[in-house]
């Protein structure tokens, strides 16, 4: 028998190194978007922040957070994923990155670092801990754009 960890496999180097030293993680004090969000199943927690830029892309991203090294790995892939994408573009990566998690996508319609999540797809209780970080930044966006419409 042997037991087998979610980050085993050929893509375990690339999120051990993004878990160990997670990319813009930190917080800023003038976000133009914030959610934060909790996954029961682990203890997972994180905070999203992200900052527009005048034309409306993302300008700077951050999260922070106590979580399970999936989780943090995922969240640091999210944020070099959007760095000045619109709010939509984001929308759309989300939904594509869940069809992924969700065996609805191949890891082939991925570029770079997003493709080595798809390994926690062989571990159905891990993926909500990998889709944390987007379905809370989703969460931020949904907000945002509610408010605009509203006109506050
Ligand atoms: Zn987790």
């Amino acid at each position: 028998m042997s037991t087998t960890h979610p980050l085993d496999g050929m893509y375990q180097e690339i999120l051990l190194e993004h878990s160990r030293d997670p990319h813009n993680f930190g917080e800023m004090n003038d976000s133009d978007l914030k959610a934060e969000g909790y996954n029961p199943l682990c203890g997972d927690k994180i905070c999203m922040q992200l900052k527009l830029s005048t034309d409306e892309k993302a300008q700077s991203v951050r999260f922070k957070g106590e979580a399970c090294s999936i989780c943090m790995a995922s969240a640091s892939i999210l944020t070099d994923e959007i760095q000045n994408h619109t709010l939509g573009e984001i929308q759309t990566r989300v939904s594509e990155f869940r069809d992924l998690m969700q065996g609805k996508k191949s890891p082939d319609d991925f570029d770079g670092d997003i493709s080595s999540l798809a390994g926690v797809r062989n571990f159905p209780v891990r993926i909500k801990c990998a889709l944390l970080p987007w379905t809370t930044l989703n969460e931020a966006i949904d907000r945002h754009t509610e408010k605009r419409k509203e006109g506050v």
